[in-house]
């Protein structure tokens, strides 16, 4: 037979990153893709024309440090420019936590489910992922993830809004939790939707990482900044794990087009916000709407609903796509779709309700 390179036993057991399903094409003309929660808005004209001037100069590494995104964060911010990291996207970043902070054997504690990147990430580094389920309404249990710390465990992922399912993590139940982690334990708070929650009891990861030298936030420019197609996301962490995630980043990482179009995104924000409280409004749309068809769901904070339709997520998947949307699937739990774009959430509350009709409504929630 023949040899071939050996591939670490690890990687060849990881599940592979599932991407969301471009959109297939439904009755009239309909095709939305709502698979991977990306902004519906095209890039401002002004963003648009940084990027373009920028290619001119494709022949350069970019600035390796990306100074002028590291400064217009900090003081976007309010925090030093020494706390701040940029990276390929924020998952980019998180590879770079997992490869500063963890080895074979360690553990990572985190909600289940949750972002897909998790145990792919974790899997990569040899850490053991420790997966804590969620509990019935979607929300991260923080008294059980505090008690599956062990002494092996070196990093707590907490996701807020949690992806897929949309609710965020209180302030004061993630304070209750903190008190409950050993200060040598990096707790990671995920902010990937953080400019579409609208409730204020919700945790400000920023507020939480300056009042504990142990927490750090994820944030990107893919979601309410609508620069998915770029990877540029950044963290925010105390300087000793500042410095280690500046060690473990990849050469170059950011392109130069995506420094300076997140910089001009952070000039523009005030427009990009605009658009923001856009989707808010339509998700709350849709959340009513669906609510008044008779569903019940997890409260979202996010750019998406979440529809805990269990073994029935295949039939629904297929009813969307039937329709013209592609929606993402999780297994027997429920599916997932990005809301924002008017004309597809009218789809998608079509399908919802024809699906519920069909569907036995004592099953829902
Ligand atoms: C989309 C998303 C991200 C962002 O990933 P990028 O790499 O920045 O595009 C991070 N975390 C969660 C939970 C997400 O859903």
């Amino acid at each position: 037979m023949a040899v071939s390179p050996r591939v670490r036993a690890a990687v060849s057991a990881l599940p592979g990153y599932l991407p969301g399903r471009p959109a297939p094409s439904g009755p009239g003309g309909a095709s939305y893709k709502i698979s991977s929660n990306e902004n519906p808005y095209p890039p401002l004209p002004a963003v648009l024309e940084v990027v373009q001037r920028a290619a001119a100069e494709l022949n350069r590494y970019p600035d390796m440090g990306s100074a002028d995104l590291v400064h217009a964060l900090a003081e976007h911010l309010d925090v030093p420019a020494a706390r701040v990291v940029p990276g390929t996207g924020s998952v980019g970043v998180l590879g770079a936590v997992l490869q500063a902070v963890c080895e074979a054997g360690d553990e990572v504690v985190f909600a289940w489910r949750s972002f897909e990147a998790y145990p792919i990430v974790v899997g990569l580094s040899g850490a053991t992922p420790v997966p804590v389920p969620l509990d019935g309404a979607g929300r991260h249990d923080l008294g059980a993830m505090a008690d599956a710390i062990t002494e092996r465990t070196r990093l707590v992922l907490v996701c807020t809004p949690n992806n897929p399912t949309g609710p965020v993590v209180g302030a004061q139940e993630l304070e209750a939790f903190l008190a409950r982690v050993p200060r040598d334990v990096l707790v990671v708070v995920d902010e990937a939707y953080l400019e579409f929650v609208r409730d204020p009891t919700a945790v400000d990861g920023l507020a939480v990482h300056r009042a504990h030298p142990n927490v750090m936030v994820l944030r990107t420019f893919s979601k309410a900044y609508g620069l998915a197609g770029l990877r540029v996301g950044y963290a925010v962490a105390h300087e000793p794990v500042a410095d280690a995630l500046r060690r473990a980043a990849v050469p170059f990482g950011v392109s130069g087009i995506a420094q300076l179009a997140a910089v001009a995104s952070l000039q523009q924000a005030d427009a990009l916000m605009e658009r923001v409280d856009a989707i808010v409004d339509e998700r709350e749309r849709v959340a009513s709407e669906l609510a008044r068809q008779g569903w019940r769901i997890p409260r979202s904070e996010a750019n998406f609903v979440y529809l805990p339709v269990g073994s029935s997520t295949p039939d629904l998947v297929a009813a969307c796509s039937d329709a013209g949307l592609s929606v993402r699937g999780y297994g027997s739990d429920g599916v997932r779709a990005t809301v924002g774009d008017v004309p597809a959430d009218d789809v998608l509350l079509e399908v919802c309700g024809a699906f519920l009709q069909r569907w036995s409504p004592d099953r829902v929630g």
